[in-house]
């Protein structure tokens, strides 16, 4: 990884510097981080003559060669103050919450703007609405491209941010050019490596967020770091954690929760990690506790599914959706244990 002095170099010295890369046959990628831009060695990075030619550059801080797996999600990597941020917002500054239905049902879109400015009154900072669904079987409803203007048409009511999943290219390309600010990536596609490289690729250059879900059949922590590296080393590091569940299940919840990972993804990434309480304990009743444990866990925030009339809803909002009003209580109070936590995260970081 290659650090400028400056916090970007100007065309003259970045194609120097491509020339002498070349010369080893080394491709140079950019990503722009928001305070800087550092350049990723793409190739046998360890050659001493280039790495001599490069350090030597006046404009050249250092060559940093990380050992890690992940090079750029590493919490000392170049990227280590760049900060994501949700329609300018920074991401885990007064813990972030998304909220929003499951499933927007494009047979009753008043539901879903009911919804809408229900989350927003509750205190959310943005906006869910699933158009596609990845459900397990292929008879059960597979979303519509239709609830695509419906999410549209939320956000353009209540001025929230908004974020949906995409489960294949095509949709990709559709969300892309639509105006959608977070690209949701399911948990079932957090190992499908093309998908992420192609996601990377088609957000380099815009504003867009991914929230990288982690895979249920995740075990180690690498694994869903390097899921995330697979985005950011395309070039747009707006990317964060979410950890939702892992199976088997714990008994009598819908997967085993897992936001306890949270200050262990904070010590290794310096990427935000927001929390999906609702399909990791999978039932209504008990999201409110999920959410607080989240927050008393270090997480920079939450997405909850929310729902107006949740026995009305589709998809999952029937059995796991909670109300607008449960939701503010939610956040008020996640937020007031978030503000707790840091507290004594920094009471342990004096001690040491
Ligand atoms: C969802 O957010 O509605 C969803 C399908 O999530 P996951 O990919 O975590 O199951
Ligand atoms: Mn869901």
């Amino acid at each position: 990884m290659i650090i400028p002095k400056e916090s970007h170099l100007t065309p003259e010295q970045e194609r120097d510097l491509q020339s002498i890369t070349k010369e080893f046959g080394i491709e140079l990628m950019k990503i722009n981080g928001e305070t800087r831009t550092i350049y990723l060695m793409i190739g046998d990075e360890r050659q001493e003559e280039m790495l001599a030619r490069i350090g030597g550059l006046d404009y050249i801080d250092r060559v940093d060669m990380v050992q890690r797996p992940y090079k750029l999600m590493a919490r000392d990597s170049g990227l280590a103050t760049h900060k994501v941020r949700i329609d300018g917002k920074v991401v885990g500054a007064g813990f972030t919450v998304i909220a929003g239905q499951c499933t927007i049902d494009p047979k009753n879109p008043n539901y879903f703007y009911e919804t809408a400015h229900a989350v927003k009154e509750a205190g959310a900072d943005a906006l869910r609405g699933g158009v596609w669904k990845p459900r397990t079987s292929p008879y059960s409803y597979q979303g519509d491209v239709k609830a695509l203007d419906i999410l549209l048409e939320a956000k353009a009511r209540t001025g929230l941010p908004v974020d949906t999943e995409v489960m294949d290219p095509e949709q990709l390309d559709i969300i892309v050019g639509n105006d959608v600010d977070v690209l949701q990536v399911g948990t079932r596609n957090a190992l499908n490596y093309g998908l992420l490289r192609e996601i990377g690729r088609k957000i380099n250059g815009r504003k867009t967020c991914v929230l990288l879900k982690r895979s249920m059949h995740m075990g180690k922590i690498e694994e869903f770091i390097m899921a995330a590296e697979y985005i950011v080393a395309q070039g747009n590091p707006n990317v964060m954690l979410c950890p939702r569940g892992t199976t088997p299940a714990m008994d009598g919840y819908r997967n085993h929760p897992d936001e306890c990972i949270a200050p262990l993804l904070k010590e290794r990434t310096w990427a935000p990690v927001i929390v999906d309480p609702s399909h990791s304990v999978g039932k209504a009743q008990y999201v409110p506790f999920a959410c607080l444990a989240a927050a008393s866990y270090g997480a920079d925030g939450i997405i909850v599914e929310t729902h107006v009339a949740p026995r009305h809803g589709i998809g999952d909002d029937p059995k796991q959706a909670v109300t607008p009003d449960v939701l503010a209580k939610i956040i008020r109070d996640a937020r007031a244990i978030h503000e707790l936590q840091r507290r004594h995260l920094e009471h342990l970081m004096a001690l040491s």
